[in-house]
């Protein structure tokens, strides 16, 4: 289906009837009359300032610092615990196996704000830098295959292009604005040369300006091939090609885009590595940092000994994985990353030791509290 040569396939027609029916929502929806809000205006509401940081009152202790930090015991950081790289494909009216509806989208974000996790890209785990408040947990935000439905421009009055509110995008920009204590980050994983409605969100007069969109906004973009290629079926060449030329397509739009991040289309990861590692094909380079997986659940944290950045664990965005899931952490909060609001430090409870696999540079520091070590990444 993603494919521009004939003849492939990729999943089952009830994969295409979901297409059609996506597609005919979103050309069916009219221009939305209300303006969305636009998280650039510096206009939000008094009310939402006051809900932005209920978490961050530091408590009435005198301390000798300038900044009265919270306790470590108040925060329990958890800074090896683990944390979920969400898997969406297309948003839109009917819960399918690769389709989440638009009111579960905006559910599953309300959900998140409310328990406490905080958007973050995956540039900042790669980075070893996680940027989220004090007792937070960072989310991931992953949409696979550049489905028409997870981004549409439409055309307003005055002649402006903005994003659909009803696309995924759409939804969650407006979620951010309302709740701009929640972060902004998400990570979509691009297929330039598949069939409408994958061909970069499925308007090819825009494709460009949809890259430029996502970079400006700061969320990421990922290399999922140019049409969605079993990497198993293709051989080395042909691996090459596609990745140095969805490259090319990315930094054509947005130049010196660096792009970290690949996602194996099927989930197939090809026998050696190297070639979706690193490659070059006419003049243009690719250096991935990071291979996504299709599952595999919750992942650890950047400093967890188990963390392998070449098979990032995933958690596929359908009503039984996540319900799951979000009940295991409700039961287990033990087992939860919580941020220490440090994005230069990496504190965790001592009794997880065991699990920590040291950076190069990192020194540790006198932990105020004995239940917790603090290290000094930088
Ligand atoms: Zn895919």
């Amino acid at each position: 289906m993603f494919r521009r040569t004939p003849g492939a396939q990729w999943r089952a027609l009830g994969q295409i009837i979901t297409l059609v029916v996506v597609l005919a929502a979103c050309s069916a929806t009219p221009v939305a009359e209300e303006r969305m809000p636009r998280e650039a205006e510096p206009t939000a509401s008094p009310t939402v300032e006051l809900i932005a940081q209920p978490t961050m009152e530091p408590t009435a202790v005198p301390e000798p610092s300038p900044t009265a930090a919270p306790r470590l015991s108040d925060i329990r950081p958890n800074e090896l615990g683990d944390l979920m790289v969400l898997e969406y494909h297309v948003i839109g009216d009917e819960e399918l196996r690769w389709t989440r509806t638009r009111e579960h989208f905006r559910q599953d974000l309300d959900y998140l704000h409310r328990h406490g996790y905080h958007l973050t890209g995956l540039n900042d785990l790669l980075d070893n830098r996680v940027r989220v408040p004090a007792g937070k947990t960072p989310v991931v935000l992953t949409f696979d295959d550049s489905n028409r439905s997870q981004f549409q421009f439409i055309v307003d009055p005055n002649g402006d292009l903005k994003v659909d509110p009803s696309s995924g995008l759409g939804i969650l920009e407006a979620f951010i604005a309302e709740h701009p204590d929640f972060g902004r980050a998400a990570v979509f994983c691009v297929l330039p040369g598949a069939d409408p409605p994958n061909d970069l969100f499925g308007q090819p007069e825009y494709g460009r300006q949809k890259l430029q969109y996502l970079a400006q906004r700061g969320y990421e973009i990922c290399n999922h091939t140019l049409w969605h290629a079993n990497l198993a079926e293709v051989g080395e060449k042909e691996t090459v090609r596609q990745l140095a030329l969805t490259t090319n397509t990315i930094q054509e739009a947005v130049p010196g885009y660096q792009v970290n991040v690949f996602n194996p289309p099927h989930g197939v990861y090809p026998e050696d590595l190297r070639p979706v590692l690193a490659g070059t094909f006419e003049g243009v380079s690719y250096r991935h940092r990071a291979i996504l997986e299709v599952g595999g659940g919750p992942m650890t944290a950047p400093d967890h000994q188990e963390t392998d950045f070449l098979h990032v664990k995933r958690t596929q965005a359908i009503p039984v994985v996540l319900e799951n899931v979000f009940r295991h952490f409700e039961e287990h909060p033990e087992d939860r990353y919580v941020s220490d609001g440090d994005p230069d430090r990496v504190v965790f409870p001592a009794r997880l030791t065991a699990n920590y696999r040291p950076s190069p540079d990192a020194s540790e520091e006198p932990s105020p509290d004995p239940g917790y070590r603090v290290i000094r990444l930088r």
